[in-house]
Order: structure tokens, then C-alpha cells, then sequence
């Protein structure tokens, strides 16, 4: 078994970016910038929020997180993405997730201009990646695939399983797993027989939100394991994944952990997103 570190992947391609930012600052004459919207105060959210902060600042990108308050209306907040959009030096606009219940997410994200959208959410996006046109990819997928060819994992012909089918990891993982050339099964929570689907995966990826769901019954021996789940164990209060890891890690030919896979990941390509926005806008 190997495990894939995305925190050492992350780390190695964080490095290669200060560098090329560095390049890029002399070249236009400013750094990229990523602004994040934050609204109200979720932990969650405001833990997400300072690990894309920390991020930016060791790639060199300018960051600046605008917090505002719970009660904000989803008015003001239009009008705050339609100040950024218009604004020359803002590359990259991200507006983390979960909003308050007062806020209609799909209007927010589709307020965002396409080419400054650093998730990939926006219907523009959403329809690009779909019609294999030029686009913002989804951090967490982009990351995903990352993880699979630095691991050397071939993915052409390959039976890939998804469990989970979100508008943010499993459909567009799968979508990204079918142009790789992969055979894929999206599967859910109205899966018959899951267990005897995910056996039949040489790649599986877990993206449910369950703690320890995955178990060994459910792991074809030498299959690449992708756990995407961020859960609290419930018997411990420890971070853990979808994936019963020290079950099915003897296993697999490759797992990711939880926590240091694919989290680190998914930031690293958030900023790998910002550049490509900002390189598109500075050569035209
Ligand atoms: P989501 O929107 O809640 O979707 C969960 C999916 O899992 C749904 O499609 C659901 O099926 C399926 N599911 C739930 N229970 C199931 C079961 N018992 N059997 C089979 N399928 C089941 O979740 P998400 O946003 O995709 O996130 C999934 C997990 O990944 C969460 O733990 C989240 O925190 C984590 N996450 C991590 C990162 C990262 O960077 N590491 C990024 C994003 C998300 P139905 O459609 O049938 O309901």
C-alpha cells in the first residue's frame, strides 16, 4: 500500500508556484489576488477561510478575506460581488460556502464573473467543463486527478467507482475520471447492493460525508482509494474520512488520509485556480 500525501503534493506545488509568482510579479507588476467573502461566523467556515489565507501568503498571492456580519442581506452581498468583479485588481472572487439561510447560493455564485470564479461553481464554469471547453475546473476534482497522476495511477480503461453525487465533488470528479478515460460509475444513496459496485472499482472515490462508511468488504484488493469525507469521529471527536482507513489501507494499492489528502489539495488548486485567472487577464 502507498499512501498519497496531499500535503507533501501540496507543499512541492506550492513551492513551484511561489516561485512562478514570483516570475509573474516582476513581469505585470503585482502579485495575483484572491479576495474571499465570508459571511457570518460558521467555525467551519472561518477555519476554511484562514487555511486559504495561510495558503495564499506562502504563494505569494495577495489575499483579503472581507468578513461580514450573519444579518447581511443577500442585496448588499450582490452589490459587494458586483464592486469585485468590476474591480481590475481582484483576480480571483470566492464566496465560501455554506451562506446563511437567508441567501440564495445558486444567485450568489451565478453573480460572480465566470472568469474571476477561483471554485469552478458557476453555471459558466459548470457548462464548460461539461462541454470539455476552456473553464474553471473545481478545486477538490482538480485535486483529485492531481493525486492520481502523481501517484502514477493509470486512469485510461480503468473502472472508477464515486460515491456521492454533488454539484461539487462527485459529479465533476466523475466527469474529470470520464476524460481521463476511466469507465465510471456514479453511485449514491439509492445504490443497490453498494458493496459489490465498489468492489468492481480499480478506482474509488468517497465523497459522502460519512464517517468510516467505506469498509474493507467494499475495497477490491489493489484498488486506488480517494477519500474526500471531512468528518468528526464519533468515537473519538477525531477528524476523519468516509473511508474506514486502517480497514482498507491493507487493501488498496494507493489510499489518500484524512486529514493531509485531498484538503490540502483542494487549497493548492484554489490557488493554481487564482493564477490561471489572473495569467489569463494579464496576457489578454
Ligand atoms: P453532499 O452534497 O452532502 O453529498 C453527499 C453525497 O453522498 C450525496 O450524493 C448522497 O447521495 C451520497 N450519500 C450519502 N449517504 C450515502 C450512503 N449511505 N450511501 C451512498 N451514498 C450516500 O456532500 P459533498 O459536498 O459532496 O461532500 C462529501 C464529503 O466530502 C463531506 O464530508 C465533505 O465535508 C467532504 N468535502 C471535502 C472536501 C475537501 O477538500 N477535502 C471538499 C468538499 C467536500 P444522494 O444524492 O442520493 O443523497
Amino acid at each position: 500500500m502507498e499512501l498519497i500525501s496531499g500535503k507533501a503534493l501540496s507543499a512541492a506545488r506550492k513551492a513551484e508556484m511561489a516561485k512562478e509568482v514570483e516570475q509573474y510579479k516582476a513581469q505585470y507588476g503585482r502579485a495575483p489576488q484572491l479576495t474571499v467573502v465570508l459571511v457570518g461566523e460558521d467555525p467551519g467556515s472561518v477555519s476554511y477561510v484562514t487555511g486559504k489565507a495561510k495558503a495564499a501568503a506562502e504563494v505569494g498571492i495577495d489575499n483579503v478575506t472581507l468578513r461580514k456580519p450573519a444579518e447581511t442581506t443577500e442585496a448588499e452581498l450582490l452589490a459587494l460581488i458586483d464592486s469585485l468583479n468590476n474591480d481590475d485588481t481582484v483576480d480571483g472572487i470566492l464566496v465560501q460556502l455554506p451562506l446563511p439561510k437567508h441567501m440564495d447560493s445558486d444567485k450568489v455564485i451565478a453573480a460572480i464573473r465566470h472568469d474571476k470564479d477561483v471554485d469552478g461553481f458557476h453555471p459558466a464554469n459548470v457548462a464548460n467543463l461539461w462541454l470539455k471547453q476552456p473553464c474553471v475546473l473545481p478545486c477538490t476534482p482538480k485535486g483529485i486527478i492531481q493525486m492520481l497522476k502523481s501517484a502514477n495511477i493509470e486512469i485510461s480503461g480503468k473502472r472508477a467507482v464515486v460515491i456521492g453525487r454533488s454539484t461539487i465533488v462527485g459529479l465533476p470528479v466523475s466527469k474529470l475520471l470520464l476524460d481521463e478515460n476511466a469507465t465510471v460509475t456514479i453511485a449514491h444513496s439509492r445504490t443497490k447492493d453498494l458493496a459489490a459496485v465498489c468492489r468492481e472499482a480499480d478506482i474509488l472515490v468517497v465523497a459522502i460525508g460519512r464517517p468510516k462508511f467505506v469498509t474493507a468488504d467494499m475495497v477490491k484488493p489493489g484498488a486506488a482509494v480517494i477519500d474526500v469525507g471531512v468528518n468528526r469521529d464519533p468515537e473519538t471527536g477525531k477528524l476523519c474520512g468516509d473511508v474506514d482507513f486502517e480497514a482498507c489501507a491493507p487493501l488498496s494499492s494507493h489510499i489518500t488520509p484524512v486529514p493531509g489528502g485531498v484538503g490540502p489539495m483542494t487549497i493548492t488548486c484554489l490557488m493554481e485556480n487564482t493564477l490561471e485567472c489572473y495569467l489569463r487577464k494579464m496576457k489578454g
